[in-house]
């Protein structure tokens, strides 16, 4: 045998013999039938924050693209310069899956972010893709660094969810997106858990905030 970790051959062997077991004739209607998610979720690499175990979401339920912090780049297809993966998944799911739904999943104590925050971040390669990677949240870091209402310790916590905010802009700059979702044939949802607790907070775009003194991560409401 290979040295595959064993941790995961047994989780495997679990699934196979009780949840596989049990829903096989959906895995068997999914491969005949293919996949139709309705939601696609964007979400981070983090192992805390899988939106399948977040969402107890069914085999071929929801369509997920995972990456460092949840971002979304700005539509950019002049670019040749860089592959984009995130882009990519996100016009598979709105042009050929059709879906109903985007979720920008945020999460807490997210490495990611606190990289965007630190100050001396130090690259972990000299290609420093990270840095390069959050470099998509520079602008929100230093509206949430600059802003006098928010104190040290909650830096973290309000970039999270303002970076949720901001991958929903990015994703209306995508037109098959904008355009849907004029049509309300797409709805846009931003969402934030908080990993030490497993609350779920979600951002309600039209709740009223005093511009002056609040951000918008004052949007978010928890889930009852
Ligand atoms: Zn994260």
């Amino acid at each position: 045998m290979t040295d595959f970790p064993d941790n995961l051959l047994e989780g495997y062997r679990d699934f196979r013999g009780g949840r596989f077991a049990r829903e096989r004739e959906r895995y068997e209607r999914l491969a005949k039938k293919g996949q139709k998610p309705t939601t696609l979720v964007i979400a981070c690499c983090d192992s805390r924050a899988a939106p399948e175990t977040i969402f107890n979401a069914l085999p071929g339920e929801i369509f997920v693209v995972r990456n460092v912090a949840n971002l979304v780049p700005p539509y950019s297809p002049q670019d040749n310069e860089t592959h984009h993966a995130t882009s990519a998944a996100l016009e598979f799911a709105v042009q050929s899956l059709k879906v109903t739904d985007i979720i920008v999943l945020g999460h807490g104590r997210c490495g990611g972010v606190a990289a965007a925050l630190d100050p001396n971040h130090e690259p972990l390669s000299p290609g420093d893709f990270i840095g390069r990677w959050m470099d998509l949240l520079k602008p929100v870091a230093k509206a949430v660094e600059s802003h006098n209402h928010v104190c040290g310790g909650e830096n973290h916590t309000v970039l999270e969810r303002l970076s949720v905010c901001n991958s929903l802009t990015n994703l209306r700059s995508f037109p098959c997106v904008s355009v849907l979702e004029q049509k309300q044939r797409l709805r846009l949802h931003g969402a934030w858990f908080d990993i030490s607790t497993g609350e779920l907070w979600l951002l309600d775009e039209d709740a009223e905030i005093d511009e002056k003194t609040q951000l918008a991560h004052e949007r978010f409401k928890l889930v009852e």
